[in-house]
């Protein structure tokens, strides 16, 4: 049986990608120089079948590990990386950077306004329980945004006492409405601080960003970067885990904060996920241009509706998040029903606004994916607060992600 989509929301759709095709070809670019990147590691590290091998117990001496902390590091231009399955989450993953960079007495500095709202109880800012940053005497700052942009001025200002030993550059939006940050801008921000207090270290939150453009932040300057499996990086094969990497020293900091002191990086062993992890990077580069180019069709076939979106669909890509607005909770409520109907795994469930955890008022969220809560799969989700923006997501191939935007947009369409 065919998808059910009616004619107009087909030729709405043949529209749209036919506006695209520079944008496509964009993509297709990066993707393509991305994976030669991805390549040229992968043969430099003479990745080989044992290394898929992994280990179980302690974990010493898995080969596969270490060989592929040694590719992230050359994929991002850096003297080391962690990556592993026992990161739980991204949030876990830049709490044990933040962790390892800081003693009590520091400072640490949030460049672009407020973090993404899970670090809000790892600094502190909000009290989700024992053990965060202030618990230990770690002070926290932010620069507030200017005009919804990023304030170098401010900055500067801010990272200008001695105390202030990192510094934490968010790539991607989350859920503010300010626009993600390119690479160029965030090595604006870095030389910013470099330049008036070049002992800090500047940690970048890569959630979403990695492989959307062809540099990363650290070719520009930032000492380390940090990011979930179940994105970008992972390829949407990746089972869990997170990666660091970064400047030396401060990879060793998060490894002993991940483990314990003694014992870093030796230990963990990665029962069974080592092919995933290498295969997942392999396609990373393609499956991000996926998830971007279902973005962008989302997004002009939104703007052919008459619907405002950020970035709107013919901008260069940052990331690979798209803002829809609204304006109201009917039409949002409907386009997440029709993305859910669109998935390939719990395609029969109606999602609903809910009272999450650590949010202010209820959201909604459409999911229906391999890996539980990966957003390199197709996935919406909302606040239900003024503008009723959707934050919309992943797709592994751009005609599944197609597929669902299309069905979305039938469901928003209907008479009922
Ligand atoms: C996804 C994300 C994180 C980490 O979220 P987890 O759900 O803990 O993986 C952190 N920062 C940003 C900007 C993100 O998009």
């Amino acid at each position: 049986m065919p998808l059910q989509i009616s004619e107009r929301v087909k030729a709405l759709a043949a529209q749209a990608q036919a506006d695209l095709k520079e944008q496509f070809d964009r993509i297709d670019a990066i993707a393509e120089e991305n994976t030669q990147k991805v390549l040229s590691a992968f043969q430099k590290h003479r990745v080989a079948e044992a290394y898929f091998a992994g280990t179980t117990g302690y974990g010493y001496d898995d080969l596969g590990r270490d060989k592929l902390d040694e590719i992230f590091a050359d994929i991002f231009h850096t003297e080391d990386a962690l990556v592993r399955v026992q990161f739980v989450n991204g949030t876990h993953a830049i709490s044990c950077a933040l962790f390892g960079a800081l003693k009590p007495g520091d400072t640490l500095v949030s460049a672009v306004g407020a973090p993404y709202d899970t670090m809000l109880g790892v600094i502190g800012v909000v009290d989700k329980g024992p053990g965060s940053l202030k618990s230990y005497g770690v002070n926290y700052r932010q620069v507030e945004l200017l005009d919804n942009a990023p304030d170098p001025a401010g900055l500067a200002e801010a990272v200008k006492d001695p105390a202030v030993k990192a510094v934490l550059i968010q790539r991607s939006k989350g859920y503010s409405t300010r626009a993600s940050l390119s690479v160029t801008e965030i090595g604006a921000l870095c030389r910013v601080v470099k330049e008036h207090n070049p002992n800090a270290a500047i940690l970048v939150d890569n959630c979403y960003g990695e492989f959307v453009e062809t540099l990363e932040p650290t070719q520009v300057g930032a000492d380390l970067v940090v990011g979930s499996l179940i994105k970008n990086p992972g390829g949407g094969l990746a089972p869990t885990g997170g990666y660091i990497a970064g400047r030396r020293d401060l990879v060793e900091g998060a490894a002993m904060r991940l483990t314990t002191p003694g014992i870093g990086k030796e230990c963990g062993s990665t029962f069974g996920a080592n092919r995933s992890l290498y295969q997942g990077l392999f396609l990373a580069p393609h499956t991000t241009a996926q998830a971007v180019k279902t973005a962008v069709f989302a997004a002009r076939i939104m703007e052919l509706l008459g619907y405002r979106t950020e970035p709107t669909a013919q901008m260069e890509r940052h990331d690979i998040i798209q803002m829809i607005h609204f304006g109201a909770p009917e039409p949002l409520k409907k386009f997440c029903k029709g993305i859910q109907f669109g998935a390939p795994v719990d395609s029969f469930v109606t999602p609903e606004p809910w009272d999450m955890p650590g949010y202010d008022c209820q959201v909604i969220m459409a999911a229906g994916a391999f890996i539980q809560g990966a957003s390199i799969e197709l996935s919406c989700d909302a606040p239900m607060r003024e503008p009723y923006t959707a934050y919309f997501q992943g797709g592994l191939t751009y005609e599944s992600g197609k597929a669902g935007v299309m069905l979305a947009v039938e469901e928003l369409l209907a008479e009922k």
